[in-house]
């Protein structure tokens, strides 16, 4: 950690960047440690390929997150958070290792350790969990916005403290957050309680789709671009739908397959252009999702994980539903 600290203190123009189709922790990670890199003099670039979806814009600075880099020449350093590899922040990958100092801060269990510096904990509950460490050895002070970013990480990431990631360090952070002025019932009415109408009717077809393997322990959700289109909704509304296949009696893992949008509506889908399928994987824990996403190139961790490829619907399923037949 400290040659990280001296490489930050040494920095003078960094590009911070976290994975494209950013959720919670993303978000909060790449506005903490932006605000406090601005704090300290430091020329910022906040990235991310994605649009920063509605729930997230109460954070502070979320309007400065440009999805445009044309050259990395300026850069001294570049800081990526939340990715189990560089390819998750999208097309800018192949920039972004030309930057002289890449330093890896994350909480994945697949991460490959890319870059030049890394700082990776995977018993961390969010990248947040690891900012906040790291920041109290900086001697950083937590203003209430960084406070705000660093429980929004950690909120998201656990699914409100219900996940098994939760631990005892998860409150002892997060008590010191509100200590440092967090409102939680501010940043939960943000994040959960201002959905659109639009939204709410995709649940309802999202959970029209759901399917069950024959021996109960897998359940399947399907969504479309055509259910996107028919609701009036964006990719960043179907966030959190799969733990409602994963609730269901007896299921130790949920999968969620979904179309992305590149291959009808024109928008980067973040996951890697070329592949017309996002899957979600979630598990009770009994079940390392992990190891499957990782088996189709993807990643994450024990009880989510997720990975993109090229094949057709049918196909997916059936891939799925034969690796159904051999959980326990
Ligand atoms: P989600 O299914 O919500 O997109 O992602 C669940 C977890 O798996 C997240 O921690 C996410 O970073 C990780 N993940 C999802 N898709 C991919 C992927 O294509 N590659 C890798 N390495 N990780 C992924
Ligand atoms: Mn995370």
């Amino acid at each position: 950690m400290d040659h990280l600290i001296t490489l930050l203190n040494n920095s003078q123009n960094v590009f911070v960047a976290t994975h494209a189709v950013p959720d919670g922790d993303a978000i909060g990670s790449l506005i903490a440690m932006s605000l406090v890199l601005v704090g300290r003099q430091k020329q910022v670039t906040l990235y991310n390929e994605s649009p920063i979806p509605a729930v997230y814009r109460f954070l502070p600075l979320v309007h400065h997150v440009t999805a445009h880099l044309e050259s990395v020449d300026i850069y001294d350093t570049a800081v990526i958070l939340d990715c189990g590899d560089l390819p998750r922040i999208g097309d800018a990958a192949s920039l972004v290792s030309r930057i002289p100092e890449v330093i890896n801060i994350d909480h994945h269990i697949t991460n490959t350790r890319f870059g030049t510096c890394q700082l990776i904990d995977v018993q961390a509950c969010a990248c947040t969990e690891i900012l906040w460490r790291l920041f109290k050895k900086m001697g950083v002070e937590f203003t209430r916005d960084i406070a705000t970013c660093i429980y929004t990480g950690i909120l998201t990431d656990t699914g409100s403290f219900r996940f098994s990631n939760t631990s005892q360090t998860t409150f002892e952070i997060c008590e010191n957050m509100v200590a440092c002025g967090v409102d939680p019932y501010q940043v939960a009415q943000c994040v959960y309680g201002t959905y659109s109408l639009g939204r709410i009717k995709l649940l309802n077809l999202a959970l029209d789709s759901i399917e069950i393997s024959e021996n109960g322990k897998v359940s399947l959700m399907t969504m479309t671009c055509e259910m996107l289109a028919e609701t009036g909704t964006q990719p960043e509304d179907a966030d959190g739908l799969i733990n409602y296949a994963r609730r269901i009696q007896d299921v130790k893992m949920a999968v969620m397959i979904q179309e992305q949008l590149n291959g009808c509506a024109g928008r980067k889908n973040g996951y890697g252009q070329r592949h017309p399928y996002h899957v979600s994987l979630r598990s009770d824990g009994s079940v390392d999702v992990a190891a499957i996403a990782a088996s189709f190139g993807g990643g994450g961790h024990r009880s989510a994980a997720g990975f993109s490829l090229e094949s057709t619907l049918p196909e997916i399923k059936e891939r799925i539903l034969r690796i159904a037949e051999s959980v326990a």
